[in-house]
């Protein structure tokens, strides 16, 4: 209550200062929001959390957040250790509610008062993780570590001594009082901290950087103190004014233009409004937020499209595929998309009914699109902010035609990373939009359209009969045989109209059954022998003959048989980092590390993109900027002081070119990440998963690692003798030199084998693998089929199409029966020049040079028309061979269509 009347003396003038203890939580930090007031925001010192070294009384997040700090004083498995009592103690304090995180800190101050108190799991465990910190604490070595630091203080006051740790929250929220939103824009602030310790000032700056990439402290004599307070003042005698009414805003803001910027992705609008301050937020009729924030240059508006508007009609032109050809000039016929709200399937035809459930809940991308007429209308300028690609260049397109009539100026901003940085450059540097990147993405979705339409009316009509008599039907007669329910018998002569095909999913297809038929072929097998050297296991492939030579014929024969290792050399190696991610190394990599699916893959990026951890995750470059170079200089040398001089290697890697390869935003690694967000220190627009910070992990370590000196290696050579056959094996014995592998491991150290005789323990069959998601990807990018935009889509369309399984412990892919006959028997029989990995790359090569500049996009959809007419629809040879084909099967019956 004395607080309240002291804020009401405070806004009403009769007291000009107000002096508080700082916490962030406070109503001194928090309750105040009086632009026309706060001008001046004084910190007596640093804000930072104090705890005591004996950590008498602390709270559930101070335990976590005093071992965060013991941790970077420890090292191996003590720290290790520690990083995982972080780690459980942090997920279980996250879950908890609010109501449930009070009771816990009230049962936790009984239990350190020594009071009787029901135990429970999680309070035990918060209970020892603090026992162990006034262990650590209280250790010699550790508190010297501490010391160290350059960004903590170890103090003693009256013979007790304190940890000090700066205080970012306390200091953002405080200071942002003195920079308020009204009507008119935002209130210049002055915001002053006496520095009562240099280190801890060290590590405010240092925590502020890792929240925003631009924070800047200026010394007092370095800033012209007079001026600026009369800014200050003058800016609040006119907010003060504005507030009463008594002046008009519009007057008032001639420099502070209004702007709309519209993005793909709620995440993406929240992330970017959340920079400019607490957002304030509208919602419109129809449900959509609109954030808006002030820049400094405009008053912007913030608000997302939710993905495409736009997409091909299916009722109009040619065959029905979408598009009108006059005068000889292909005109795509586009429509705005609708969307069932039951089902959610997704369609461009004017129904009022959802083409697959039937339901009336329809919302169309019209109303989105009236909205957004209603926004640009309001604004001096509208900004186009969607992904820096093909399809992000057609959804702006698209966007600019639609709401042109409506605003005076429409601009394309590109971004490659969401950093205010970032998003303040691109605004400040808008740009034309690039047609050839709109006429490229047409060209594919026509493209897409045209033959996917064309080879699935083929299938559902011809290879269906076939399938189905030949597979299906055995199969379904086999389990009623066996007394097995069965739904339905199908009708296989009525086309089929969930079988489709498409052209680039082909070739893929065609490459995943090689690999399993390499994998069934006893003639490709190999033996993997197991030879015990000491403690160690050294295991060696040979191909059957040799061990058939022997005169061995059952394989547990070879067990026991005994082989002579000899050393050849040893020699130093050096290993230098690769490069950081692509897509398609990101893919690669993510599913033999961490068994994650392309798909999965992509959609994690996607998140850790929009949410401004990453930068864009759809490249083929590999290019750092001098930003990224910054990045891993600042992370570096907080990690390894002065010794970072001596492991960090710059690199540019890729060429020039907007485009970079995926790295972080900011110097902050997976641990430190998880720890600010737990801190409330950063906030994301939504909550990460386990596998976010493991993917995050994956791509920041690889990205470092480039940054980085090779690694020194000793190499040791050896022949394995088995009978007459002799087989060298190279491995690495000795790790000299980490560089690059404290950070990214690529190589493992093993133990050096001395010369001498070995006995084989055991054999395995050892089959040409089966294709996995890495093995995949790796090939589309060799055989040039694919886009960083398409690679995880091709998958995944296969295993939709039920082409190909997954199987589920190894994540392996394999061909389906189906998948395999309308390959073999269908697709390469018939199309076979139509879906050949040759075309699939040439057409590729043309989509490329339309995004160049170097084709005519029109000429390129013509060559594809022929080629569709010619060798799919209208080629009356293999229109002859498939109306056999289906006669064959159900000729004798009457036909249904
Ligand atoms: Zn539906």
């Amino acid at each position: 209550k004395k607080a309240v009347n002291l804020l009401e003396k405070f806004t009403n003038g009769e007291i000009d200062v107000l002096v508080g203890v700082a916490t962030y939580y406070g109503v001194m930090v928090r309750g105040i929001d009086l632009p026309e007031r706060v001008k001046y925001a004084i910190f007596a010192g640093i804000p930072r959390h104090k705890f005591s070294s004996k950590l008498e009384n602390p709270s559930p997040t101070d335990v976590l957040r005093i071992l965060s700090i013991i941790r970077d004083a420890l090292e191996g498995d003590e720290k290790r250790n520690i990083e995982i009592l972080i780690g459980r103690l942090s997920i279980r304090l996250r879950r908890l509610s609010q109501g449930a995180l009070m009771k816990l800190k009230e049962d936790f101050q009984k239990k350190l008062a020594g009071e009787p108190v029901e135990e429970y799991p999680l309070l035990t465990l918060l209970f020892n993780a603090l026992e162990l910190a006034r262990k650590l604490l209280s250790r010699k070595d550790v508190l010297e570590n501490l010391k160290k630091r350059g960004d903590i203080a170890l103090v003693v006051e009256d013979s007790k001594s304190y940890i000090l740790i700066p205080d970012t929250a306390t200091y953002i929220q405080a200071s942002g009082r003195t920079s308020r939103l009204y009507p008119g824009g935002i209130t210049k602030g002055l915001s002053i901290i006496i520095v009562d310790d240099p280190r801890l000032l060290n590590g405010l700056v240092k925590r502020m950087r890792w929240l925003f990439e631009d924070f800047e402290i200026k010394a007092l004599e370095e800033i012209d103190l007079e001026k600026t307070i009369k800014e200050i003042n003058e800016e609040r005698t006119r907010v003060k004014k504005i507030l009463r009414g008594e002046l008009e805003v519009e007057k008032t803001i001639e420099l502070t233009k209004s702007a709309l910027l519209i993005v793909e992705s709620p995440n993406k609008a929240r992330t970017i409004a959340n920079f400019f301050g607490k957002p304030s937020v509208r919602l419109l009729e129809n449900g959509m937020p609109v954030y808006d924030v002030t820049t400094g240059d405009y008053v912007l508006s913030i608000i997302a499209s939710i993905g495409h508007v736009y997409d091909l009609v299916v009722d109009d032109g040619i065959y029905d595929y979408g598009v009108r050809i006059e005068n000889g000039r292909f005109i795509p016929v586009y429509t705005d998309i609708k969307r069932c709200n039951d089902c959610g399937y997704q369609f461009t035809a004017e129904e009022t009914r959802c083409p697959k459930c039937g339901s009336r809940n329809i919302s169309r991308k019209l109303d989105v699109i009236n909205i957004l007429r209603d926004l640009a209308s309001e604004v001096d300028i509208v900004f186009i902010g969607t992904d820096p690609d093909t399809e992000g260049e057609k959804i702006g397109w698209d966007l600019k035609v639609l709401l042109e009539p409506y605003t005076r100026t429409i601009k394309r901003i590109e971004f490659h990373e969401i950093t205010r940085k970032a998003i303040l450059n691109a605004i400040r540097n808008p740009r034309d939009f690039n047609l050839n990147l709109v006429e490229a993405q047409i060209v594919r979705r026509v493209e897409d359209r045209w033959l996917g339409f064309a080879l699935s009316h083929k299938v559902q009509k011809y290879f269906w009969p076939m399938y189905c008599f030949k597979v299906l039907q055995p199969a379904l007669n086999r389990l009623i045989r066996k007394k097995k329910h069965v739904e339905k018998m199908p009708n296989c002569c009525v086309e089929n109209r969930n079988l489709s095909a498409g052209r680039v999913q082909t070739p893929v297809l065609g490459y995943i059954i090689q690999k399993f038929k390499e994998h069934n072929d006893k003639s490709k097998w190999k033996y993997l022998l197991v030879i015990s050297v000491n403690e160690h296991r050294l295991r060696v492939d040979v191909d059957r003959s040799i061990v058939e030579q022997m005169g061995i014929e059952a394989t547990d024969q070879i067990i026991g048989q005994k082989v002579t290792i000899k050393e050849k050399e040893k020699y130093e190696d050096t290993i230098n980092p690769p490069p950081p991610f692509t897509t398609d190394t990101l893919l690669e990599e993510a599913s033999i590390r961490l068994g994650l699916s392309t798909t999965r893959t992509m959609e994690i990026a996607q998140e850790l993109f929009e949410l401004g951890l990453i930068t864009y995750h759809r490249t083929d470059s590999t290019r750092v900027s001098e930003a990224g170079i910054n990045i891993a200089r600042q992370y570096l040398e907080e990690k390894y002081g002065e010794k970072a001089k001596e492991v960090f290697k710059p690199r540019t890697w890729g060429a020039g070119g907007a485009h970079e390869a995926i790295r972080p935003t900011r110097p902050i690694d997976a641990d430190r990440l998880a720890e600010l967000v737990r801190e409330g220190a950063i906030i994301l627009v939504r909550p990460l998963t386990r596998l976010h910070y493991e993917v995050y992990r994956l791509i920041f370590n690889r990205f470092i690692a480039s940054q980085m000196i090779p690694a020194k290696v000793i190499k040791q050579k050896v022949i394995v003798k088995i009978g007459d056959y002799e087989k060298e094996v190279e491995r690495v014995i000795k790790i000299t030199e980490k560089g690059f592998l404290e950070m990214y491991e690529t190589v493992y150290e093993e133990p050096e084998i001395k010369d001498g005789e070995y006995p084989i323990v055991d054999v395995d069959i050892l089959k040409p693998p089966l294709a996995r998601y890495h093995d995949v990807i790796k090939w589309m990018k060799t055989q040039g089929i694919g886009r960083p935009s398409t690679y995880a889509k091709i998958i995944q369309t296969l295993i939709d199409r039920r082409y190909v399984d997954v199987t589920k412990k190894v994540k392996a892919l394999i061909p389906t029966r189906r998948g395999i006959m309308v390959y073999e028997d269908f697709l390469t029989k018939y199309f076979k020049e139509v879906v050949s990995v040759e075309v699939t790359r040439k057409l590729e090569e043309k989509m490329k040079e339309i995004e160049e500049g170097k084709r005519n996009y029109q000429d390129v959809l013509k060559e594809i028309f022929r080629e569709l007419q010619e060798k799919v629809i209208e080629n009356p040879v293999i229109n002859k061979q498939l109306e056999e084909l289906w006669n064959e099967y159900c000729g004798g019956m009457k036909k249904y269509w």
